[in-house]
């Protein structure tokens, strides 16, 4: 049977948005020493917007066409920031097929008998291509980088950037006034993460981490001792969200993050995170 102050805790926990689906959650999350965030849609906005455009040739028009035409089938919120930036642009849709989407690295689609691939980091490494020297001031600045690749050399990139939620200095400074450790972990490259690192005050940062690496990036800290609850919003997320003592999905995030989770915010504010914590020490605390 579930103890009558767990369950009034879990009410009353619904009731401010936060919602409990395994209970366990609720045991554990008092004993959590170190909070690891994803990054986009977690703790930025996860609607970027591109603010950088880049072609080797110079046509940048036709770079954002044909890098919206292999995204048009991708529901990532970079594919969307490009496809209306080609629109807003009035570029006419190129068409795609063979489309082919890797989870935390890129897509792929044939453009007029072209094979285009846009993508972040692991793209570029997969291929054993660097950065275009033109991306470099984009990404110290904090935007996400996108390659072009047109049948396997590079035509240019694209750069995003996604704003940090408001909520999210006072959530990590909360965490840190509580003893706990913020860690944040993201697919996106080294430079964009160590910008939001230090804009947010994070102690630890894991940069082009890919989905199938964010379950052992977590796996890692509990080898160290440390007792872990995961935030995440992404289908990328949920092997890490498994992998956590307690894995907390945010709500308006996919739904394999969701059904992957202990612990779903109803609402897309990391500071919710802290009441889960408050809720949990208040209904062990009656407890005992
Ligand atoms: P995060 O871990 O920050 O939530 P993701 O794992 O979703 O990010 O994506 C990691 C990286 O993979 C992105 O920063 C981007 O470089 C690349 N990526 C993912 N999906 C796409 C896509 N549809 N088009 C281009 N790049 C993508
Ligand atoms: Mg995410």
């Amino acid at each position: 049977a579930i103890p009558l102050v767990v369950a009034i805790a879990t009410e009353r926990a619904a009731r401010g948005g936060v919602l409990i689906t395994d209970r366990r959650a609720m045991e554990e999350m008092r004993t959590v020493d170190v909070v690891v965030f994803d990054k986009t849609g977690t703790l930025t906005k996860g609607q970027p917007v591109v603010d950088h455009v880049h072609a080797v040739d110079g046509d940048t028009d036709a770079l954002l066409a044909v890098a919206a035409a292999a995204e048009s089938e991708s529901e990532h919120p970079v594919a969307t920031a490009i496809v209306g930036a080609a629109r807003r642009r009035s570029l006419p849709p190129a068409r795609a097929t063979e489309f082919l989407a890797t989870t935390g690295v890129g897509v792929q689609a044939v453009v007029d008998r072209h094979t285009v691939r846009v993508g972040g980091p692991a793209l570029l490494r997969d291929a054993g291509i660097d950065p275009l020297a033109a991306t470099t001031d984009w990404s110290a600045a904090g935007a996400t980088v996108l390659h072009v690749l047109v049948d396997g050399t590079v035509a240019g990139a694209i750069g995003l950037s996604d704003e940090i939620r408001d909520e999210s200095r006072e959530a990590i400074d909360a965490l840190h006034a509580i003893g706990r450790r913020v860690v944040m972990i993201t697919g996106d490259a080294q430079p964009v993460a160590e910008s939001v690192a230090a804009q947010l005050g994070i102690d630890q940062v894991f940069a082009g981490v890919r989905p199938e690496d964010k379950g052992a990036a977590v796996a890692g800290l509990q080898q160290q001792g440390r007792r872990v609850a995961m935030v995440g919003d992404g289908v990328n997320d949920a092997p890490a969200l498994a992998q956590a003592d307690v894995g907390i999905a945010i709500g308006a995030g996919t739904d394999v993050a969701v059904a992957t989770a202990g612990v779903v915010l109803a609402g897309s504010d990391p500071r919710s995170v802290l009441s889960v914590i408050e809720l949990s020490e208040q209904s062990y605390r009656k407890m005992r």
